[in-house]
């Protein structure tokens, strides 16, 4: 099922009665979520990403702007009537009820024509918990389940009335890291398997990149960038998203583009061609630096971190504007212990941006 954003808008009240500012949680959200993809929302607390998930779920009416539902508009539908699945971060099963029984929940109160016999509801509820691989534990009651047993029952009982959308606030933050990472495979995999098109909330990029077909950037309401992952990750937008995408973060350093070269203190470290004379602010990721003895971007070396496969080359500079700066080396190289690290640097893991506007300045 194809969803449609439409100039989608929620202000809030503000909530001093004698202040008239007001909230501006999602801004003018338009977008069309193709049938059958799996949608990351990301973005800092407080972007609007949970917002925008209870206006398509219907649980919250937008300020303004519309939603379709394939060709259907929904704007004023109730959740019941949407034929949503929602799946939230505390995903309260009934403790007192079995595994099986919290399936079958959601399909009791169908009425009328999509009224169910109880066999067809134990079938039902057999087939979702196939599906995300619990049909063994349907008659344990919750509190006998771990943590990531406990989410699918929730995302069983979400998928077991055939959602048209399936929609995930941080549907993963109670796991611990280990459970994280495989309830998030478990996901892409059930999505994939169903086909349902799918909405995940979450503030993790990590977790968004590495299971989205696209990510959508949001920052204080607006929706800063939407695209493929690899696609957001190796061509930002603006400074902002470069930012918010990738472990170790970006470099950020104060630069100069002169004569089409870019400098970063007194030296030329880049050839940045079509590029006017200007102030800019650099971004390198930590993945652009290559060691070289004769490089031109000299820094004060801190310490080297082992990583396995990587090491992290951890240095100061006078012009970053994070306290180190941090390159990703193979740890093949030999990084050797001395006061400096020179390096040349990977022009498309580069990216120029406006001082002012944040916006990238394309070369
Ligand atoms: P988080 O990751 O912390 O859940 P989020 O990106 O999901 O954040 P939202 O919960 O959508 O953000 O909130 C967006 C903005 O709207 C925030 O500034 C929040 O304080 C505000 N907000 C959310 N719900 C209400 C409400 N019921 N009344 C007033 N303001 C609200």
């Amino acid at each position: 099922m194809k969803v449609e954003l439409r100039n989608l808008t929620k202000i809030f009240p503000s909530r001093n009665k004698k202040s008239n500012d007001v909230v501006v949680a999602v801004n003018d959200f338009t977008f069309t979520i193709p049938d059958g993809k799996l949608i990351g929302l990301l973005g800092p607390s407080g972007c609007g990403k949970s917002t925008t998930l209870y206006m398509i779920s219907g649980l919250q009416k937008p300020t303004g702007g519309q939603i379709f539902f394939g060709d259907d508009d929904v704007t004023e539908l109730s959740a019941e009537n949407r034929g949503i699945g929602l799946v939230f971060q505390n995903y309260a099963l009934y403790p007192h009820m079995t595994v099986r029984q919290n399936i079958m929940f959601p399909l009791q109160n169908l009425k009328g024509v999509d009224k169910l016999t109880k066999q067809e509801m134990l079938d039902r509820a057999e087939n979702a918990a196939k599906l995300v691989q619990i049909d063994e534990l349907m008659d344990r009651k919750p509190s006998e389940l771990s943590g990531g047993q406990q989410q699918r029952v929730a995302i069983a009982r979400a998928l077991v009335k055939m959602p048209k959308v399936l929609l995930l606030d941080e549907p993963l933050s109670n796991l611990d890291a280990r459970l994280r990472l495989q309830t998030r495979e478990e996901i892409r995999r059930i999505q994939k398997e169903t086909g349902i098109t799918t909405i995940f909330v979450t503030h993790d990029q990590e977790e968004a990149m590495s299971i989205s077909d696209i990510i959508v950037v949001m920052k204080l309401g607006v929706v800063q960038q939407i695209g493929a992952p690899q696609e957001v990750y190796d061509s930002p937008i603006n400074l902002f998203v470069a930012k918010f995408l990738g472990t170790p973060p970006i470099n950020v350093f104060k630069g100069r583009v002169e004569g089409e070269k870019l400098y970063i203190g007194g030296t030329a470290v880049l050839d940045t061609p079509g590029v006017k004379d200007r102030a800019v602010t650099v971004g390198i990721r930590p993945e652009g630096f290559i060691l070289d003895a004769n490089g031109p971007l000299e820094c004060n070396l801190s310490g080297v971190e082992v990583m396995g496969r990587d090491v992290s080359v951890v240095s100061t500079h006078g012009e970053s504007l994070n306290p180190t700066v941090r390159s990703i080396i193979n740890s093949d190289n030999k990084v050797e212990a001395a006061a400096t690290v020179r390096y040349s640097l990977k022009s498309n893991k580069v990216f120029l941006f406006d001082t002012e506007t944040e916006e990238r300045i394309l070369f």
